[in-house]
């Protein structure tokens, strides 16, 4: 069958699904295309949520394409549409309300949920998540000025509600369970950095915080402490929505497994964004990326594979977290004692480095994009750099890129 003319439908209406469907119109794909969310919005990107939406109170939701824009391109995009099955072998998809969709190639972009701290939620109080718009105007709605908010866990999803709910006049407490803020990043100047910044700005930081139980007074630390709780925002992690893919018998490990043009073990079955998970040669292993950039570059590079292009995508994983008046980018991964820090830590400016065998295998900056812009060509092009150099402030990253 030519493939342009392939009937596709895509399960997963976020940043992955939707810029898959665009990648495989500008591709030249003539068939049909249908975009199938779960979500009452059409798609949209998630950055917002966490630092516009919060922040401001009057902040609109901002859409990749609105409902009659995705006609305008002859997307067949269904909102409010879960999927409950896939069937491989008829090739089709079965859909909630019992009706039935037919495809020759199925991208699933089934994206993460988050992880439930179901005891806490059990215990009288008020809980939220944050994954999706719906979640973004329920948290705001509560961030009132001196709300007492706690921030269970101080990963991405605990820093950035944690600066947007100080700006909003509330009381804040962050609890993570490790000795360290965003631990999996594993920079120990940037955790310190964290530190200072959130401290600075007036957020109590509980670290090795072990939650014990909830009372009238608030919720228990192992440690003796108390913290009063008027509103709980956990950010725990996600876990791939990989359901589908298991039920449908396809091969799913930490998340849907996909060779390097994105198919699944089952042919004419792709997926891509968080809930992928691909060999990174890279890192050296398989690996499910969660990230913005991930969600929008992979499932590009995906789409034009399922209409027959031969497209590989391989860049070391980069996001940015804006938390106050601080921008904060990462690379691959950082970390390790042996980092090497560039610029002035104390004055929240600076970059650190890390290298195997040379190699930048991780880099952090904080206010400093213009080494990010350069390190990422670095971290990509793999080419070995001195450490003496790049230690030193006054050296220009450019020259170890064009040496
Ligand atoms: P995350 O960044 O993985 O952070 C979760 C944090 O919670 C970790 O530090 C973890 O510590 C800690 N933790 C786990 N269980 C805990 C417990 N019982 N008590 C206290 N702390 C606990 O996940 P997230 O912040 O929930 O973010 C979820 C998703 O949203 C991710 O996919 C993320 O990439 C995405 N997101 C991205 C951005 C961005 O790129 N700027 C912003 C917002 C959200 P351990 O590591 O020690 O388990």
């Amino acid at each position: 069958m030519d493939p342009s003319r392939t009937r596709i439908v895509i399960v997963g209406a976020g940043q992955a699904g939707a810029r898959a469907a665009e990648a495989l119109r500008a591709a030249g794909h003539r068939g049909s295309i249908s975009l199938l969310g779960e979500e009452q919005h059409p798609p949209y990107e998630r950055p917002q949520l966490s630092k516009a939406m919060l922040t401001n109170a009057s902040e609109e939701p901002r859409f990749i394409r609105n409902s009659q824009d995705w006609a305008a391109i002859d997307i067949k995009l269904s909102t409010s549409t879960p999927t409950v099955a896939v069937d491989v072998n008829r090739r089709a998809i079965g859909l909630s309300d019992g009706r039935e969709i037919s495809f020759d190639r199925l991208l699933l972009a089934t994206g993460t949920r988050p992880r439930r701290l179901r005891d806490l939620e059990n215990c009288g109080l008020r809980v939220c998540y944050l994954r999706c718009i719906d979640d973004a105007l329920e948290l705001r709605r509560n961030l009132a000025p001196g709300t007492k908010v706690v921030l269970v866990g101080g990963g991405v999803i605990g820093l950035e509600v944690a600066s947007a709910a100080i700006a909003r006049g509330c009381d804040v407490t962050v609890l993570e369970k490790a000795d360290r803020l965003l631990p999996q990043v594993g920079s120990p100047a940037l955790s310190g950095y964290l530190r200072r910044l959130h401290s600075d700005r007036g957020v109590a930081i509980c670290c090795n915080a072990t939650i014990m139980g909830v009372t009238a007074k608030g919720i228990e630390l192992a440690d003796g402490k108390t913290v009063p709780t008027d509103l709980v925002v956990v950010g725990v992690g996600v876990e791939p929505a990989a359901d589908l893919a298991r039920q449908a018998g396809l091969a799913v490990d930490q998340g849907i497994r996909v060779g390097p043009s994105g198919m699944t073990d089952i042919d004419g079955i792709y997926a891509a964004g968080d809930v992928a998970e691909q060999w990174s040669g890279w890192h050296g292993r398989w690996m499910r990326v969660e990230n913005w950039a991930n969600a929008q570059n992979q499932a590009i590079a995906t789409a034009r594979n399922m209409v027959g292009q031969d497209v590989s995508y391989e860049v070391p994983p980069w996001f940015w977290s804006d938390q106050f008046d601080a921008n904060i980018q990462v690379i691959g991964h950082p970390g390790g004692a042996d980092e090497i820090v560039r610029g002035d830590v104390e004055r929240g400016r600076f970059t650190t480095i890390s290298l195997r065998d040379g190699e930048v295998v991780g880099a952090v900056t904080v206010n400093s994009q213009k080494d990010m812009a350069l390190l990422r060509r670095l971290a990509a092009s793999r080419k070995r750099v001195n450490p003496s150099d790049i230690a030193n402030p006054a050296f220009d990253l450019k020259q170890a890129l064009t040496s």
